[in-house]
């Protein structure tokens, strides 16, 4: 019998068999979609996706998933709202609980803001994004992308390079692909590399050559501007030199696969031909998105 969960804010909280069971209602839900086949499951529910920091994929993806599911989705930005005179974070989460929806789907700029939202409300939270803490839908959908080329994480080399401080993305990504039994290496400027790094059991590289040698697939990061200090990193070009990654990246590793969150800033953290090359997993991790969530929609327990 499959758990299901209250909550999802961290990649912390699951168990491998519950990723496993989250990638396997993820591949029933893809396969039945290219068959035709609806889903009714969640069509009593309604769910709220209260963005509080600025989305494309995730929120629409969210949408989408919530949409194939049966559900009636509410959207929420903080622009146009009440939060935009001022309105607290608890004040806007009760509110909106006081409405009964089965799933708040939410993301926000604070670190931590996920789990916060769990001991005030009835309805079940999905973390869509906490500040610089976690993204599990991200890495959920990305895991997926990188099982549907290699079958199996187990021993696979997998680099993330770029702004791992700020970067939830990079936290939930190394949670889930060790879980998985990958072996995560990460590389990026000094001055965006974690100071508790060595509590996160990867390994290291000081190039993005050095990288792309030791892994079979290489995430690119975006610099998470929104998230930081001036002065952390130096102009585009330079960043790209050490840290970009281009065409002959690919040229000298025909079995290189590379990946990116979105969105991409073209010629700084990734070049247009790479991410849009036959080696460019970019499009599939999208698509990937939408099923990742609706799996994740289905094992929630929804209002207690
Ligand atoms: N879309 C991802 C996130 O929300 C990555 C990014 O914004 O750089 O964290």
């Amino acid at each position: 019998m499959e758990r299901t969960l209250q909550h999802i804010t961290s990649i912390a909280h699951l168990t491998r068999s519950d990723a496993e069971h989250i990638f396997h209602l993820a591949r029933k839900f893809r396969e039945d979609f290219h068959q035709g086949i609806h889903q009714h499951s969640l069509e009593q529910k309604v769910v709220v996706n209260a963005f509080f920091e600025n989305s494309t994929r995730t929120k629409n993806s969210f949408e989408i998933a919530a949409l194939r599911l049966g559900a009636k989705v509410v959207s929420f930005s903080s622009t146009g709202s009440s939060v935009a005179k001022g309105e607290s974070l608890f004040d806007t989460l009760q509110t909106l609980d006081a409405m009964f929806p089965d799933v708040i789907v939410m993301r926000n700029s604070l670190s931590g803001s996920a789990e916060y939202a769990t001991r005030y409300v009835g309805a079940s939270i999905l973390n869509a994004g906490d500040g610089k803490h976690e993204h599990p839908s991200q890495a959920l959908l990305d895991a997926l992308t990188l099982l549907d080329v290699y079958e199996t994480l187990e021993g696979k080399c997998i680099g993330i390079v770029g702004d791992i401080v700020h970067s939830r993305v990079a936290r939930s990504n190394v949670l889930l692909l060790r879980l998985l039994g990958a072996k995560v290496f990460v590389c990026g400027p000094q001055t965006l590399i974690p100071t508790d790094l060595s509590t996160w059991n990867v390994q290291t590289c000081t190039t993005v050559n050095e990288l792309i040698e030791e892994c079979d697939t290489v995430m690119a990061l975006r610099i998470q501007k929104e998230r930081m200090d001036a002065g952390l990193i130096g102009s585009a070009g330079e960043y790209r030199k050490f840290y970009g990654i281009q065409m002959e990246h690919i040229e000298t590793k025909p079995s290189l696969y590379v990946m990116h969150p979105g969105p991409v800033n073209y010629g700084v953290e990734i070049d247009f031909d790479v991410a849009n090359s036959h080696r460019s997993l970019i499009r599939k991790q999208v698509t990937n998105g939408v099923f990742i969530r609706m799996a994740m929609l289905s094992v929630l327990k929804g209002r207690e």
